[in-house]
């Protein structure tokens, strides 16, 4: 069974080809050119629209009404459904645990997801904290940081093997630098996020297993001074150490187009990652809701396009899809379209270990392929060759 894509316009990882075609073939991309597409058993005429390689989205708690924070295989399935219809086909779902029975569940989750062909693929979940500094903005849970020792995540690596791509630690924090190298032992890739690590933290972190910054620029120290003397932190880590992938969330509300501007300049389509960070609010509508945070349940508001406490006084999440990253990083902070999609295909399946699988139009890779307009409106989404939009 062979399908052709024809009329569009292909995404591809270095450059947009015109008028192009791609020929689909048990559920890889068998070829791909321009011009006279090669004869199928069916043929999908793309309109003139993009045709694309699915996004993938490597932090994300949720969406349209379900958490992967929680425990519940429809919640995920809920979640994951959303997304797709956004274009994402392949993400990390983001739950935050540290409980050998909970690591467990989730792992029965993953089979339930892994079974399906009408899902996006799960790449491994990202684990976050508990080993993170206390937000700073909420006044909620514990305003001391925690301590982890072996005997509580050693277990927890135990049941995480195989099942969790990628977890968050602020790795300045006592035991940090020790669970790094557990991470790295177990083959999970270590994040630092929610830290106050200073630039020397980080030098050591890199030693000790950890190789990505979490959502850049968000609940991380940055220049400080002390005593007169300067020093940088993790943001100017992330964006000066070549060997860190970075992430950042592209939803238009949490950084301005400058910072995303400076993050590219930096950092290149290689390194940097579009990630919505988005909730299980994600796809709704503005409006007050009730939120489930894991443990606990707060009132909430979707406001100017983003989840926001009662306070107002800070985003809690996103409420964004893979689409509109990539319409924010093109249309709001002009990086030229194939550059934006990249950092949403390409480099994270290259960070999840999927280089060359999926995440781009290329000779052998999963046909997991979206078709959008120039507004970045999704209007066809396929895995593995299948239509599920
Ligand atoms: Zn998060």
């Amino acid at each position: 069974m062979a399908q052709v894509f024809v009329n569009a316009t292909l995404v591809l990882a270095d450059r947009l080809l015109e008028n192009g075609w791609l020929l689909e073939e048990n559920g890889k991309i068998a070829r791909y050119g321009t011009d006279t597409a090669p004869d199928a058993d069916a043929v999908i005429d793309c309109g003139g629209k993009y045709l694309s390689p699915g996004f993938i989205d490597v932090h994300c708690h949720g969406g349209g009404g379900g958490s992967f924070m929680s425990m519940d295989l429809e919640q995920h399935i809920k979640a994951m459904q959303m997304h797709l219809s956004h274009g994402v086909t392949a993400l990390t779902p983001t739950p935050g645990t540290i409980d050998p029975e909970q690591i467990r569940q989730l792992r029965a989750i993953k089979e339930e997801i892994d079974r399906r062909e009408d899902l996006p693929h799960h790449l491994g979940y990202f684990m976050e904290g508990p080993l993170t500094q206390p937000h700073p903005d909420m006044a909620m849970g514990d305003a001391k940081a925690p301590v982890i020792t072996p005997d509580i995540y050693e277990p927890a690596l135990k049941e995480a093997k195989g099942i969790v791509n990628r977890w968050m630690a602020a790795p300045e924090l006592e035991g940090g630098m020790e669970f790094g190298r557990a991470l790295r032992a177990a083959g999970i890739t270590g994040c630092m996020g929610h830290s106050n690590a200073t630039v020397a933290d980080v030098e050591e972190a890199m030693r000790n297993g950890y190789s990505c910054v979490v959502h850049l620029y968000s609940v991380m120290s940055t220049v400080t001074r002390d005593n007169g003397f300067r020093r940088g932190g993790l943001v100017e880590a992330g964006l000066l150490f070549d060997d860190l992938d970075v992430e950042i969330i592209c939803d238009g509300c949490h950084l301005p187009p400058e910072l995303i501007k400076l993050a590219v300049k930096c950092k290149g389509y290689d390194k940097l990652m579009l990630v919505s960070d988005c909730g299980p609010l994600g796809g709704f509508p503005e409006g007050e809701y009730e939120a489930d945070f894991g443990p606990m349940k707060v009132k909430v508001f979707i406001e100017d396009g983003v989840c926001k406490p009662p306070a107002r006084n800070c985003f809690l999440g996103s409420v964004a899809t893979g689409d509109r990253l990539v319409r924010t990083v093109y249309k709001q902070a002009g990086i030229p379209l194939w550059g934006a999609v990249r950092m949403a295909t390409k480099t994270p399946a290259r960070h999840c270990g999927w280089e060359g699988r999926k995440g781009e139009i290329t000779v052998g890779a999963d046909a997991d392929l979206v078709i959008f307009d120039d507004d970045i409106q999704v209007s066809a989404v396929y895995l593995m060759g299948k239509a599920v939009k």
